[in-house]
């Protein structure tokens, strides 16, 4: 979303804006870093690298970096890739609009580009965080948590839906604590049913819900809202209590545990989606068989697992030692990943004969890819259908049958009633 509103100021200021994952045909070239974990980081190292490479080979002329990477290591950057024109922090987009001799707009604060299909975006509901996971240095990059009002929220919305946007992705860095600073409680419930209000939004998905002190009025409001996916992506970590202790997160195991359980209870049919930290200290080889344990029992529909980096600045750089090699780390991803294969697989097959309502991403050879409601765009599986003559439209609903499965893909067909 950072590069979607750097986009729209640029557009608003009169400049040939295109989001692309490659450098052909441009003059100015800007990348957007992450810096959360090492994984990040050497992506969007790489990025700049062959973006250098293709300054080198003449026709790009200029390189801006920006976002989180660029505003922690700015000066380090500046001495390793002397070949970028200039570095930028994660809200300069003014600074980025005049070094390159525009006039930055203050009235885009609702109004964005989206660099998404037409039918769906992200809408980043806060900045910033109030957590301090001992792993994470967002909290020193972005600040604390600031929420958006609902107001403000709304209108963009309003503005994405007159576009054609269909199915809106609620994003923050911590979904659950929207509205603490702002009004003085958790006010999560009523931002998602005035925006399920909005006029051609059809599907809202929730990402990044911090499981601590779980908002619990969000469920029946998930499950009744029709509009709400039966989705939540809810980042857990780690289910040991000494690790989830370690990582200052604010939740014991048995909490995790009975939040999981309830939110099965609470909404029947949500797929949960999670993400995991192995190899943070103090994970020892009882507490990585109670992970996987924990993997095995809760079924998740959507799993992902990270690696622990030690990033500098951090609780957990300064009070633990990170002594578990590399290696032994992706070991324990690949274990935990496996496992989750065979999961995906199962959860996948019970789905063959059932009829999903998909909504069509795009057209291939052959076939059109969309979505049921149980996944989010680029990150979960696809259900990729075969129609006679490629008849289904990107950005429409269709009833969908179900005939085969892989691991993260279904397969179906469709017929014309
Ligand atoms: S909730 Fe924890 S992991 Fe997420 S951004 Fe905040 S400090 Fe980082």
């Amino acid at each position: 979303m950072d590069s979607e509103r750097l986009m729209q100021q640029l557009q608003a200021a009169g400049f040939h804006v295109r989001h692309s994952d490659h450098a052909a045909g441009a003059k100015t070239v800007l990348i957007n870093t992450c810096g959360f974990i090492n994984d990040a980081k050497e992506e969007s190292v790489n990025t700049i690298l062959s973006v250098i490479a293709a300054k080198k080979r003449g026709g790009v002329e200029r390189i801006f970096v920006f976002g989180c990477l660029s505003q922690r290591y700015r000066h380090e950057l500046q001495q390793e890739l002397p070949e970028v024109d200039r570095f930028f922090g994660v809200e300069e987009f003014d600074k980025i609009v005049e070094t390159l001799g525009g006039v930055p707009s203050p009235k885009y604060l609702t109004r964005r580009a989206i660099a998404t299909p037409p039918h769906y975006a992200y809408l980043k509901i806060s900045e910033g965080c109030n957590w301090g996971c001992a792993y994470c240095a967002i909290p020193l990059i972005r600040g604390k948590h600031r929420s958006t009002p609902v107001e403000q929220l709304v209108v963009e919305t309003k503005l994405l839906a007159a576009r054609g946007v269909k199915e809106l992705l609620i994003t923050a860095q911590d979904t659950t604590y929207y509205g603490i600073d702002l009004y003085g409680y958790r006010r999560l419930p009523g931002l998602l049913t005035a925006l399920s209000e909005v006029k051609g939004i059809e599907w809202i998905r929730l990402h990044y819900a911090y499981p601590a002190q779980f908002p619990e009025d969000v469920l029946p409001v998930m499950r009744d809202n029709p509009k709400l996916c039966k989705y939540l992506d809810i980042p857990l970590q780690h289910i040991s209590g000494k690790v989830l202790k370690n990582m200052r997160r604010g939740i014991n195991s048995r909490q995790t545990r009975a939040l999981v359980e309830k939110l099965r209870a609470e909404i029947p049919g949500i797929a949960l989606r999670t993400t995991l930290i192995v190899g943070h200290p103090g994970e020892d080889d009882a507490a990585f068989r109670e992970l996987e344990d924990f993997v095995e029992e809760t079924r998740f529909e959507r799993l992902g697992v990270f690696c622990y980096s030690e990033e500098e600045g951090t609780y957990g750089a300064q009070h633990f030692t990170d002594t578990i090699p590399d290696r032994e780390k992706q070991a324990r991803r690949d274990r935990i990943m496996s496992l989750q294969a065979r999961i995906s697989q199962q959860l996948n097959e019970e789905k063959i004969g059932k009829t999903f309502r998909t909504l069509i991403d795009r057209q291939e050879d052959g076939y059109c890819a969309g979505r049921t409601q149980y996944d989010t765009p680029e990150v979960d599986g696809e259900v990729l259908v075969s129609t006679a003559n490629n008849a289904l439209q990107p950005g429409k609903f269709y009833d969908v049958l179900i005939t085969a499965a892989e691991t993260y893909d279904l397969f179906g067909s469709y017929s014309a009633p």
